[in-house]
């Protein structure tokens, strides 16, 4: 389980990871929810423009169904963003492992109000390895472990274009902004 905040590296570890099962005569399928079209249809892509091949499925049921028919081809799965997926994916995870596959997933570990995103907390809970990546802090340059959604929308998904989210550090992240889109300073003391 590769994961960590938005700019971290988890796409560009996850690619690497793949390119290398490549080059060891591993035969890899890759696969990503449709939610994030953002640059490619067929393909995985980090923020610094690497890409790996990949089908976008809407759910686990059809990344199953396109996945099972070529499972005796396949010794490698690679999903990204898998916090967009539903629970069903932790169990079908332990499935694929008990049938002798390696699984490498890249998601986010919290969302842009610091809680917990989706089946991530639980497959970083039954991985055999779990690397938490951090990214670089937009306004001072420490680690980031937190992505800040830029402006007001509270919708948990707003898929982004550059400029809707950045990374921060844990002094500079201010999860709730203000209705003017200005953003608050202190925590709200209900959190
Ligand atoms: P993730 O999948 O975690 O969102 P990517 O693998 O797509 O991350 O992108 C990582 C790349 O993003 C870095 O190698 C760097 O080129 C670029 N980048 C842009 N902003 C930042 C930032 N604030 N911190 C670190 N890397 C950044
Ligand atoms: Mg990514």
């Amino acid at each position: 389980m590769i994961t960590g905040p938005m700019f971290s590296g988890k796409s560009e570890e996850l690619i690497r990871r793949l390119k290398r099962a490549r080059i060891a005569r591993q035969r890899v399928a890759c696969f990503k929810p449709d939610i994030d079209l953002r640059y490619h249809r067929t393909a995985i892509a980090s923020h610094s423009s690497l890409t790996h091949d990949a089908s976008a499925v809407t759910t686990v049921e059809d990344l199953r169904a396109a996945l099972f028919p070529q499972l005796d081809q396949v010794e490698v799965i690679g999903v990204d963003e898998v916090q967009f997926f539903s629970d069903a994916i932790v169990t079908l995870s332990v499935e694929l492992v008990h049938l002798g596959k390696r699984i490498v997933m890249a998601g986010l570990d919290t969302t842009f109000t610091a809680e917990p995103f989706g089946p991530v907390p639980d497959l970083m809970a039954i991985a055999d390895e779990v690397t938490k990546l951090s990214a670089v802090c937009m306004v001072c340059g420490a680690p980031a472990i937190h992505t800040q959604r830029l402006g007001q929308s509270q919708e948990l998904v707003v898929v982004g274009a550059a400029g809707l989210y950045e990374a921060r550090c844990r002094a500079h992240f201010h999860p709730w902004a203000d209705e003017d889109g200005s953003e608050q300073l202190e925590l709200p003391s209900a959190r």
